[in-house]
């Protein structure tokens, strides 16, 4: 309905423009300008304009708005936007949002990512329950016991109570672990006397008995028996996504966790006119070389980069995992992880836990040089200082046996770079055009305080150091790990200024502020530095001439306002290719041919 009002005000806006027609000569050199406006184009000088003009969703000139009117000339059907003065951006780019499956998941199971209390998560359970069959399975996510007042994981004896007949499984917000019933723990066969699988953890009670919860692999033991996705069903949460996307003005997403379902979905909505975002895939490499090779068949079945299919669909490399999370403490760190802060966190073993590798190091080193080889990009999952320099080392060492520029390999999330790390990072730029940092500045703020306990004072300073990196000429992009986070990129963009958590159960600032950097940066991290690893940095990026017409335009500017104001800017209007994806119920910018 919302969306019905937003094109009919368009189309008037349109209507009332197209009356205006006649007063034109003809030769359009431009079909649309934005004019009166406070344009933040992000280019090599931070440049601000005016004006701009665009003709077939390409930006054919910037500057002043005389300028550019006087380029566009009075062409017939010439569109304009007044921007009234409001603050316009390149689309927002992000480079790490798992978005089909976060949008499916918005549409299909139950919502926790707001839930306050174990209460309001089995009152949500019970509602579902209720329109399900018996027997049918239940899912749900996003819950954080980091935001709970009970300040602990849902168990199986919690769900119980709501859920004896249905299996339920609730993935925790970081998709490291999660909760099952009873029931679900019966139909997987976990019991007592189920030993830990592999790299997985089967979470226990004092008397050694199964909790419920499940991390890493051993999470598959449930996922395994939940019934497939549907491709209509992944199809109507990406179409569900690319509406929140629009109105957060972000034109651009790399998704990086995708097997042939997600790919067919978005090549569907494609080939229909219906794809309205520019996406970039990483597919799923999984931990072994037989799953590297089917992942190499499928990339082998698709056009590859520099080739896209219209700069909307891409198809950029596969995603594999060195560790697990920093807010399950299964990361690969040096140094213990703790509980609360100050509590050595320890294994059932009674050893001190420091996490561990998803994948046998070995194998990665293998599986990473089977994909360099075959100049496919790598971007992996490291959250732990150990499993950083294990990937970076690994990157260093094939690039330098198989010297290949500009494949980009990159580190997802890179929590905690140690000095070594940032040394190879900084020369992998350099030398081979490769080893960016793909970073979540958000989880600061929205798994902030369950890391603060977790990393711990001495840790939680360096956590995230974006001012490292620029000082060390490091180039890294934003993004929010949606649904791990809430997926506008406005909260990515504030925390890199900011650091702040959410909740501040460790102080407002446990991460400190020497590691934050400026608004200007932290925007060029969600535009100009993202498309790069979208591999459209001459497309996307920044508002120049040549480039796409991606544009968002704001409720205010956030080079000037106070930095606590970032989080909450609102988007007025959304383009991409200069098309009107989207224009904000009751937004002041106006059309206008007179
Ligand atoms: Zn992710």
């Amino acid at each position: 309905m919302i969306r019905k009002i937003r094109l009919g005000l368009w189309a008037f806006l349109l209507l009332s423009l197209a009356g205006s027609q006649r007063l034109y000569p003809q030769n359009s050199s431009a079909d649309l300008v934005l004019i009166h406006g406070h344009i933040l184009t992000v280019d090599a000088n931070d440049s601000v304009a005016e004006a701009l003009a665009i003709q077939h969703g390409v930006i054919v000139k910037v500057g002043s708005d005389a300028e550019v009117l006087k380029f566009a000339g009075k062409s017939p059907g010439l569109r304009i936007i007044d921007l009234r003065g409001y603050t316009a951006t390149p689309g927002l780019i992000d480079t790490h949002a798992h978005i089909a499956e976060g949008g499916e998941n918005e549409l299909y199971s139950v919502q926790l990512s707001n839930a306050a209390s174990i209460e309001v998560i089995l009152d949500r359970v019970k509602a579902k329950i209720r329109q399900a069959k018996p027997g049918e399975w239940v899912t749900g996510a996003g819950w954080d016991e980091g935001k709970l007042a009970e300040h602990r994981y849902v168990t199986a004896a919690d769900l119980d109570t709501v859920s004896p007949n249905n299996p339920v499984w609730l993935e925790h917000t970081t998709g490291h672990y999660g909760a099952a019933n009873s029931m679900a723990l019966k139909m997987a066969r976990i019991t007592t006397a189920t030993a830990d699988p592999e790299a997985g953890t089967i979470d226990r009670d004092p008397q050694g008995n199964a909790t419920g919860v499940l991390k890493e692999s051993a999470m598959g033991l449930v996922t395994q028996l939940v019934p497939p996705i549907t491709l209509e069903q992944m199809r109507n949460g990406i179409l569900h996504i690319e509406e929140v996307l629009h109105s957060e003005g972000m034109t651009a997403v790399k998704d990086p966790l995708i097997d042939q379902i997600q790919w067919d979905a978005y090549k569907s909505l494609l080939d229909e006119g219906k794809l309205k975002e520019r996406i970039c895939v990483l597919w799923s490499a999984g931990s072994s070389m037989a799953s590297a090779q089917k992942a190499l068949n499928e990339i082998n079945s698709v056009r590859r980069i520099p080739q896209t299919y219209q700069d909307r669909l891409l198809s950029c490399g596969v995603k594999m995992f060195m560790d697990g999370s920093g807010g399950a403490r299964t990361g690969w760190v040096y140094d213990n992880w703790l509980r609360n802060g100050t509590t050595p966190d320890m294994t059932r073993a009674g050893a001190p836990n420091r996490g561990y590798p998803r994948t046998d190091p070995e194998i990665y080193q293998q599986m990473v040089r089977l994909f360099h080889e075959n100049k496919v990009t790598v971007g992996t999952h490291a959250v732990g200082d150990r499993a950083m320099d294990w990937v970076v080392d690994t990157y260093a060492l094939v690039e330098k046996a198989h010297p290949l520029r500009g494949l980009r390999h990159s580190i997802i999330h890179a929590n905690l770079p140690t000095a070594h790390a940032l040394d190879v990072i900084a020369e992998l730029q350099k030398k081979y055009d490769a080893g960016y940092p793909e970073m979540q500045a958000e989880f600061l703020w929205w798994i902030g305080d369950n890391y603060a306990g977790n990393y711990g004072p001495k840790r939680n300073q360096n956590l995230i150091p974006l001012k490292a990196m620029l000082r060390r000429g490091i180039l890294w992009s934003g993004g929010s790990d949606y649904s791990v986070t809430p997926v506008p990129a406005r909260y990515g963009i504030w925390a890199s200024v900011a650091r702040e958590t959410a909740k501040g159960t460790y102080g407002a600032n446990p991460f400190g502020i020497a590691e934050a950097v400026d608004i200007h940066i932290a925007l060029r991290s969600y535009t100009a530095w993202g498309a790069r690893q979208m591999f459209l940095e001459n497309k996307i990026g920044s508002l120049e001439e040549g480039k796409r017409a991606d544009i968002a335009v704001w409720d205010r500017d956030l080079y000037s306002v106070p930095s606590n104001q970032i989080k909450d800017m609102k988007c007025l209007m959304t383009l991409l290719d200069g098309e009107v994806v989207y224009h904000a119920e009751g937004s002041p910018l106006k059309g206008s041919g007179q």
